[in-house]
């Protein structure tokens, strides 16, 4: 007896599934503590399905970089960017929903030369895209155990930082995930700099500080010297601007700055005696 096959994806987290004729009996990711189970017990859905009710939303935010989210919002609700070089384009970061509208768009700027993504929360679809564009995914190897969709594309890089295309670098930051990954875009900002940061540095609604958790839904912080290295390794770039992973939330100016302000105090409140801050 068989059944129809499909690439199944969980509706809380987004990430899709190896083929199989039936659901898995629950979601990895969203089981793990930074991430959450919904409210109505794990729910699958399919591409299909996606395509049916949702589009993706493609719009420039400055020369050279586009941002790709899709609308109504869907499971985490990240917007991917899509960085032009004179080298080839990188796709930082994914979403679930691929459609025949956003490959069209896509192409049009002339498509994807690479994937790169921050942490298994945003590895939604990324098989679907490598087949799509032809593209290399590169994961940090620290991370490895977070794949629920193998692909002979998907190349595992070591250590801390990876040269890529552009004057384009991935380094490992770790924190949210051993692995966290922020991407350095030296031709951002006009030539000042970009840090895309997925929610590895999460920009904060006041967009002029960013903050750094384990499990952001679940409120759990990160130990003082993990945020303190984080804040030295990031001190190391030039950068202006700082995406993070929706669509508003950007540190537009002094990022770098931003970055290190946000670490101090971080770190002080975990550090601070009684009468320091009020509690
Ligand atoms: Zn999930
Ligand atoms: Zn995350």
């Amino acid at each position: 007896m068989t059944g129809s096959v499909h690439a199944y994806i969980c509706a809380t987290c987004g990430v899709q599934y190896e083929p199989s004729q039936r659901p898995p009996a629950s979601c990895t990711v969203c089981e793990d503590a930074r991430q959450y189970v919904g409210w109505d017990g794990q729910v699958w859905t399919t591409l299909d399905q996606l395509r049916a009710g949702r589009s993706n939303r493609v719009e420039e935010l400055e020369p050279g970089l586009t941002g790709i989210g899709t609308e109504p919002s869907f499971a985490i609700g990240q917007r991917a960017l899509l960085v032009r070089t004179r080298e080839g384009n990188l796709l930082w970061d994914c979403i679930t929903l691929m459609d025949d509208a956003t490959v069209t768009k896509v192409r049009s700027m002339g498509g994807i030369t690479a994937i790169a993504i921050s942490h298994p929360h945003y590895y939604s679809a990324m098989v679907e895209w490598c087949q799509e564009f032809e593209a290399p995914i590169y994961l940090h190897e620290a991370d490895r155990r977070w794949v629920m969709r193998p692909a002979p594309a998907i190349r595992f890089w070591p250590g801390e930082t990876l040269a890529l295309f552009g004057g384009l670098s991935l380094l490992r930051l770790g924190g949210h995930f051993p692995g966290a990954t922020v991407c350095h875009w030296p031709a951002g900002a006009g030539g000042e700099g970009a840090m895309l940061a997925g929610d590895v540095l999460q920009v904060v609604p006041d967009r002029r500080f960013v903050s750094f958790m384990y499990s952001y839904p679940n409120l759990i912080p990160l130990p003082a010297h993990v945020v303190a290295r984080i804040a030295r390794r990031v001190a190391e770039f030039r950068f202006e601007r700082v995406y993070g992973a929706w669509w508003d939330r950007v540190v537009q100016h002094d990022g770098r700055n931003a970055v290190a302000r946000s670490a101090e105090r971080y770190v002080a409140a975990l550090a601070s005696e009684a009468g320091e801050v009020e509690l």
